[in-house]
């Protein structure tokens, strides 16, 4: 049990062969997280209606309507910070912690957690599922438009550690095409659906060129641990250089995330994307 806990809370980005039998492990930690993820999702699916959120995000473009206004590519045109590319162990004295969100998008929350986001000021990172990303297309453009970085969560969300190789790299492959033809930027990041992974899964994303990315701090936003309790918990657990695991999709998250912000910047913190943690 105390190994399962440290191996959830311990820094947990991996790049290939850093596979070892305790890492392995971790996916029992995770299962059913990972089961009750996909079972909300694919009730989103069945529950939502689309297009509400559309008109609102109309003026945001696909890179081909860019193209056809004579502009460059659409990356140009985001407001890049001047975080260097450096890592953070190379400047000790900024405290940089990068927010996730995974799941989305999703029609009522994602419009919700980028206004937030864009109230104070913060670029996060979606770990975005192919389904949902084909679905409501416009707000993948609006998180990319916005600066927010996009990653790989795979197209269906299922248990990769118990799927085929060839399944594999297909839920991957999609979910990376679907998003590369919405921004016209191929992902570069990848997060296991469920955190759930082992030695094979972590040898194809590389192969398929992605950096696999976990997290240092799950905030539980899953667990209805009610607002106060998010915030503490991640106030409590927040460190230099950390990636806090959140959802898109869940209340909790929406009125717990002005919280979460104020909190971490009051103890300075400063946001940045995964790309911005991780270098280029
Ligand atoms: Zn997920």
């Amino acid at each position: 049990m105390l190994m399962m806990r440290i191996l959830r809370y311990t820094f947990l980005i991996s790049f290939l062969a850093l596979i070892s039998s305790g890492l392995v492990s971790a996916d029992a930690a995770h299962s059913a997280v990972n089961k009750s993820r996909q079972s909300s999702i694919e009730k989103s699916f069945q529950s939502e209606e689309s297009g509400d959120h559309e008109s609102e995000y109309k003026d945001y473009l696909a890179p081909d309507e860019i193209k056809a206004l004579g502009k460059v590519h659409p990356r140009k045109h985001l407001k890049r910070s001047r975080i260097s590319k450096a890592k953070p162990k190379a400047e000790p004295e900024r405290k940089l912690i990068a927010l996730t969100f995974d799941d989305g998008p999703h029609q009522n929350y994602t419009p919700q957690l980028l206004r937030i986001l864009k109230e104070r000021n913060v670029k996060a990172t979606f770990f975005v599922v192919g389904v949902m990303a084909e679905r409501y297309p416009y707000l993948i453009r609006a998180e990319f438009r916005s600066g927010h970085t996009i990653g790989n969560h795979t197209y269906h969300h299922p248990k990769l550690s118990e799927m085929a190789p060839m399944e594999i790299s297909h839920e991957i492959n999609t979910c990376g095409d679907a998003i590369e033809r919405i921004t016209g930027i191929k992902p570069r990041y990848f997060r296991p659906s469920g955190g759930n992974y082992n030695g094979e899964v972590v040898s194809i994303v590389k192969s398929l060129g992605y950096k696999m990315v976990l997290w240092t701090l799950n905030s539980e936003d899953i667990a209805n641990l009610g607002v106060t309790r998010i915030v503490s918990r991640i106030e409590q657990r927040s460190s230099n250089g950390g990636i806090i695991l959140l959802h898109d999709g869940v209340e909790q998250t929406i009125a717990a995330l002005p919280s979460i912000i104020d909190v971490l910047r009051s103890r300075g913190y400063e946001f940045v994307t995964i790309d911005e943690l991780l270098g280029k």
